[in-house]
């Protein structure tokens, strides 16, 4: 380590990723893909692969455990991890669970935790094989990898996608932020006031996107049902736009995107015009809705038109055309890279 101090928050989190990792070059043949996509795929047989995804998650950085429930918490800690090995077109299989805890927790608290990662595993039919535990100086830090598998000919990558594939999303985008909103202002009154309850009424949906989010596992059933093998897949947890991003940057592509074609759930609009805050943008820029986006050609789309759970919002243009995003009165806006900086403020 030399003298120079250069802050986090002058890479940001994927720069730093990038910074960190440039000097590890995958040297085994067994490793198909290393760092750089939502799992990393690992040589199984000629004709399927192991997909390997891991996440970690901090008290007060991802979770506040003022409004989640330690049952929700792991349910979400293994739903996103699932959610990564779908973004891959796989099938998540087994999870190990590594946990550092502060004496603040009794053994009551970690098996409401365990609860939920358990309702989890039946869900998304996993075993949980293993994992680590220690303590912690402060609070809870809880750390999921997932195993899962994939057909080696229908891994999806984010390098995949081509000029003029469609570009689609699935369910509904920006509930889990504006959840988060509400949950946070929530939070602010009866801190204030602790006498008076939380005014969550009608909120069920976005309270429901933010505290327990599903991995689209249905959708790689639907996918394989319709015979649709996606050019590029990557799942949404940092915000659209942002990911949006990662497809193009790694399929070296430029995209546009519709700002009318979005899909958000009317309690997601309502509660994001109580906040002053356009309901587009939200859908845009807010994180953590485990919704897949993904590339298919333009062939492919007669066989989701019409399919409730799939929306093409775009397509995928020449790398010199830019990344855009039409709004509604058809201005393109140029996107910039957004989502959400680790390091930068307090955002998550
Ligand atoms: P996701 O949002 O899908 O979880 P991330 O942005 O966290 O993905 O990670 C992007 C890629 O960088 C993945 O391939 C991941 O395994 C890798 N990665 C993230 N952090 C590290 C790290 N500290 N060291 C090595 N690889 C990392
Ligand atoms: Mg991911």
């Amino acid at each position: 380590m030399s003298d120079q101090r250069t802050e986090l928050s002058r890479l940001g989190e994927f720069g730093l990723i990038a910074h960190l990792t440039k000097n590890f070059e995958s040297k085994l043949d067994s490793t198909v893909k290393g760092v750089g996509d939502d799992a990393a795929v690992i040589y199984h047989s000629e004709t399927e692969s192991t997909l390997i995804s891991t996440d970690l998650l901090l008290e007060g950085v991802h979770f506040n455990l003022m409004y989640m429930p330690l049952k929700h918490l792991g349910y979400k800690a293994v739903a996103v991890n699932v959610s990564d090995i779908c973004a891959m077109n796989g099938v998540a299989e087994q999870i190990t669970v590594s946990i550092a805890v502060s004496n603040r927790f009794p053994v009551e608290a970690l098996e409401e935790l365990y609860e939920g990662i358990k309702l989890a595993c039946e869900h998304y039919k996993i075993d949980l094989v293993g994992g680590d535990t220690t303590s912690s100086l402060s609070g809870l830090m809880i750390s999921i990898t997932a195993v899962g598998k994939a057909k080696t000919s229908e891994i999806t990558y984010r390098t995949g996608a081509k000029e003029h594939d469609l570009l689609v999303v699935t369910g509904d985008l920006g509930g889990a932020y504006m959840g988060l909103q509400l949950l946070e202002r929530e939070k602010e009154v009866f801190k204030t006031n602790p006498s008076i309850q939380p005014d969550l009424d009608g909120h069920d949906y976005i309270i429901q996107r933010q505290l327990k989010p599903e991995a689209r596992k249905d959708i790689i059933g639907f996918l394989k049902e319709l015979e649709v093998v996606p050019t590029s897949m990557i799942d949404i947890s940092d915000g659209l736009a942002s990911e949006i991003f990662h497809i193009c940057k790694a399929s070296n592509l430029g995209c546009h995107v519709y700002d009318e074609k979005i899909p958000i759930d009317a309690q997601t609009s309502l509660a994001a015009i109580d906040f002053n805050l356009d309901p587009g943008t939200c859908a845009l820029n807010g994180g953590e809705d485990y919704e897949l986006l993904f590339t298919i050609a333009q062939s492919d789309f007669d066989k989701i038109k019409g399919n409730p759970n799939m929306t093409v919002i775009g397509h995928m243009t020449d790398a010199n055309d830019g990344i855009y995003y039409i709004d509604k009165n058809g201005s393109a806006i140029e996107l910039s890279a957004q989502g959400w900086n680790h390091f930068n403020s307090d955002q998550e």
